[in-house]
């Protein structure tokens, strides 16, 4: 994999002059100008090479998968092949091992491709194998992260119920030690990944007299006897991305299989989620910077009375503000990333850049609608598409209201010492 990922630095310096590479093969470019100097040449080099893939792999047939319910299975080939499955994985164990600022510029712009492959590749890289990476055996880490860095293997993260998504504590699903085996029963729901992944870090209650501290985690490969899954739920957007019930019924799975100490289940979880918000929060950046080039490209050529509606004031005001929104997130998003980075606490900080970029991503896309007038609500319009998107970025693993309680619960804190 440190092949893939000199690849995937190396085919981000061919093509000089972005807007010329971009010009001579077709592509539009963004309207968003950025600072180069704000990023690592390691990190613009990364960027430019998920964007020509999003724009040239993904961008054309983001509309189609999402309305087939198709999982992108040749993308996501291809995307392990360049390191995207495994960013910040040691390269000893099959991964690029770039950093969590490298994930989450990726992740934006493989999302502002299409928002579902981002999902799928941010499932695998943070919910998946990143608490397999942070409390698996040296065992584990060959045999379940290994074989899922390279796009041919997915794995999903089983953590939310039909009871209980928010309070994540309230498991109901149970695991209990039988001989060699552990016997899972349960139904977990709204998971990521399930009809495609071929594994999954699940969570179950081995004690339930410690309340939160009873639950455990587990490695359960897919398919397996006594696990089954429900169907696809029909989903407004992402809908190339799979999310279903994963179902345990007497489901034996080698005592060998438990991730971490049993009881550690609930602190994994919340760890992992942590990472997985930086995950999120890019995915909707990715959403927010399509629906805004798209809006842009849009108010340069519709023209009323006798010039482009960007002459408008009232357009122009649109644009500004939903740039400003998308900078704004951008940065909390990298700081949580950086923080990340230099191992710095960044629970608040990852909370704070899912809350503000998937309200970015859905005030950016409602406004886009707007922009784009009547054409706007034409099913198959990208702006209708990313408001979709959009809206299920801002649900996806805990609503607005959850990161505000993180934030406020890390806030308090941090005052009360
Ligand atoms: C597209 C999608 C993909 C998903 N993928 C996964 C996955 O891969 N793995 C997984 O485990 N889960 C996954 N989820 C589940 C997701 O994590 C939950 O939907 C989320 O945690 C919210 O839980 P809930 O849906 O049960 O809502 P509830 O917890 O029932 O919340 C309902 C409403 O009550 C509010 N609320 C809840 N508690 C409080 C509170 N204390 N204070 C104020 N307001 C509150 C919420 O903000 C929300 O508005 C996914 C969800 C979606 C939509």
């Amino acid at each position: 994999m440190a092949a893939a990922a000199a690849a995937l630095l190396l085919s981000a310096r061919r093509g000089g002059s972005a807007a010329r590479a971009w010009a001579s093969q077709g592509i539009r470019p963004l309207h968003t100008v950025y600072q180069a100097v704000e990023l690592p040449e390691t990190h613009q080099m990364l960027r430019q090479t998920c964007r020509d893939f999003a724009e040239k792999e993904l961008a054309p047939v983001a509309a189609q998968l999402d309305k087939e319910h198709r999982f992108p299975t040749e993308q996501i080939k291809k995307m392990g092949a360049l390191g995207l499955l495994a960013m910040d994985v040691p390269e000893k164990y099959g991964g690029a091992g770039l950093d969590s600022l490298a994930y989450a510029i990726a992740v934006e712009e493989i999302s502002r491709g299409c928002a579902s492959t981002g999902v799928i590749m941010s499932v695998n890289n943070s919910l998946y194998l990143g608490p397999v990476l942070k409390y698996g055996s040296e065992e584990q880490k060959q045999q379940w992260i290994t074989p899922f860095t390279n796009g041919d293997k997915i794995g999903c993260f089983a953590l939310s119920e039909p009871g209980n998504g928010s309070d994540a504590g309230a498991a109901s699903t149970v695991a209990k030690l039988a001989g060699d085996h552990w016997i899972l029963n349960g139904t977990k729901a709204w998971i990521t990944n399930a009809w495609e992944a071929a594994a999954t870090v699940v969570f179950a209650t081995t004690d339930k007299s410690l309340k939160h501290k009873g639950i455990s985690a587990f490695l359960v490969p897919m398919p397996t006897p006594g696990l089954s899954l429900g169907k696809k739920e029909d989903k407004l957007g992402i809908r190339a991305s799979s999310t279903a019930n994963l179902i345990f019924e007497d489901c034996a799975i080698p005592k060998a299989n438990l991730l971490g100490e049993p009881g550690m289940g609930f602190k994994i979880a919340m760890q992992t989620l942590d990472s997985g918000r930086i995950g999120i929060a890019s995915q909707a950046l990715g959403i927010a910077q399509a629906a805004l080039d798209c809006a842009v490209d849009y108010a340069e050529k519709r023209m009323a009375f006798g010039a482009p509606i960007t002459k408008l004031q009232a357009i122009q005001f649109k644009l500004s503000d939903m740039a400003v929104a998308l900078e704004s997130a951008r940065l909390l998003t990298w700081r949580a990333a950086m923080l990340k980075d230099n191992g710095k606490p960044y629970t608040k900080e990852a909370a704070m850049a899912k809350l503000a970029a998937s309200e970015a991503a859905t005030f950016i896309s409602h406004q886009a609608i707007q922009i784009l007038g009547g054409m706007g609500y034409v099913a198959e319009m990208p702006a209708e598409r990313h408001y979709r998107d959009a809206r299920i970025t801002e649900i996806y693993e805990g609503t607005s209201e959850i990161q505000r309680l993180v934030v406020a619960g890390q806030l308090l804190k941090a005052y009360r010492g």
